[in-house]
């Protein structure tokens, strides 16, 4: 039996008792930590896996890197902010603490617009409403929720990344994923799926892809309510016809702003900025070695240790009919280069039988992939060797001139 995370906390958290801890320091714990100083919960600090997130103070309390809290405080009631609670709470519960709350009560009646945070209020609604939404989920034990949702709309791209997580360097003959492909296998996951909050239109570089902005414009016809982020690296300006086809729906741009590389970005920013859609233009900065594509020969307990390490466990990638829990292993699979084994995707295309429970299953059940055995893991905290056999944070966007040869399984 797994430990749970409480709903009700407002009364008890009031109450004297062991310091009030938040995990994590995500975007939206600013507005959690002032919803708790409005209800009158005193927090005494926040934890996080990341170690560079105990350099700086949040809303002046400290980030203590997680594996130090039981030093700092060794009995702590915890709020968790993360949007997957179980997620964040296995490894606080094996660190020997046993009492767990979700902010949902806090955040109930929390009006965002009176305060101000480092982000945008906009932006911090946003986060709050998923965070929300995650969190109601994890409540109501029958639905199934994605946060997100990668929509792989080719593997081309304009750029060839020597560390990118996406396996791009490796694709000798990328292709176009089919335009009504992608819009069947969406079908059957928005029969199957309770909610998905946002979905992420990526490559690759997405407009190699010409048909890109009907992706984007069938998933917002069904889901307008849903987020739709572009992922761009700004090489290519999209067509005025295209942005203009936005209008008033919830699309936005993240741009990888790589330099020269980059070359339409301004242009790219002039027309974003033109036919009004939000945007967020930053350098390729974090980057975590996490591209190498080579078997590990782990234990099964040292694959359960990857994968509750990795961040990437519910980046949910759509390529070629299948859906994948990650990135890796969508793009591992289309190269060849981990042998085949139907426990590491869900057929969408074909399956007819019981997709519900499948993807129920895997989206909650997991303890690991077996292809996860091929990846040097992706963690939270990439200067830990705990669960990580790459190199940790390396420099973004180097470029190599001819794809890197791997092993390929027939
Ligand atoms: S721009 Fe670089 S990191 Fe982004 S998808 Fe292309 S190769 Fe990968
Ligand atoms: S450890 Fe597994 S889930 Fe995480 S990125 Fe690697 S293959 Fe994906």
């Amino acid at each position: 039996m797994k430990m749970k995370a409480n709903y009700n906390c407002l009364d008890v958290l009031k109450k004297p008792g062991p310091p009030v801890i938040i995990a994590a320091a995500v975007r939206e714990v600013e507005a959690i930590i002032k919803a708790c100083l409005d209800s009158g919960i005193v927090i005494s600090a926040l934890c996080d896996s990341e170690k560079r997130k105990s350099e700086k103070k949040i809303c002046g309390l400290e980030v203590v890197h997680t594996p130090s809290l039981p030093e700092r405080f060794p009995n702590a009631r915890i709020i968790i902010a993360y949007h997957d609670i179980q997620k964040c709470l296995d490894p606080l519960f094996e660190l020997g603490y046993n009492e767990f709350y979700s902010p949902l009560q806090i955040l109930e009646n929390y009006e965002i617009n009176n305060h101000n945070y480092q982000i945008s209020n906009l932006f911090m609604k946003e986060k709050i409403e998923v965070n929300k939404k995650s969190h109601r989920f994890y409540f109501d034990g029958d639905k199934t929720y994605m946060r997100s949702l990668d929509v792989m709309v080719t593997t081309k791209c304009s750029l060839k990344c020597r560390n990118c997580s996406n396996l791009m360097q490796y694709y000798t003959d990328a292709k176009n994923t089919d335009h009504q492909e992608i819009l069947q296998a969406l079908d059957k996951l928005y029969k199957n799926v309770d909610h998905i909050s946002e979905f992420r239109v990526i490559g690759g570089e997405p407009l190699m892809n010409k048909g890109w902005a009907d992706v984007v414009n069938d998933i917002s016809k069904n889901n307008p309510t849903a987020k739709i982020f572009v992922y761009t690296n700004g090489t290519i300006a999209p067509k005025d016809d295209q942005l203009e086809s936005f209008d008033k729906k919830k699309v936005n741009f993240t741009i990888t702003d790589y330099g020269k590389l980059s070359k339409n970005i301004e242009k790219m920013i002039e027309k974003l900025d033109y036919f009004n859609i939000t945007y967020n233009r930053s350098p390729p900065e974090n980057w975590v070695d996490c591209s190498r594509i080579h078997q590990h020969n782990r234990t099964p307990s040292k694959l359960k240790e990857v994968f509750k390490e990795c961040c990437s466990t519910q980046l949910y990638t759509l390529l070629n009919g299948r859906l994948y829990t990650c990135p890796f292993i969508a793009n591992a699979y289309t190269l060849k280069a981990v042998p085949n084994n139907q426990a590491d995707y869900i057929e969408l295309l074909n399956e007819t039988n019981n997709l519900k429970i499948k993807l129920k299953n895997f989206i909650k059940g997991r303890q690991f992939f077996p292809a996860c055995d091929f990846c040097d893991g992706r963690p939270y905290d990439p200067s830990s060797s705990v669960g990580y056999d790459g190199r940790g944070m390396i420099e973004g966007g180097e470029q190599v001139s001819k794809p890197i040869p791997y092993k390929i399984y027939s």
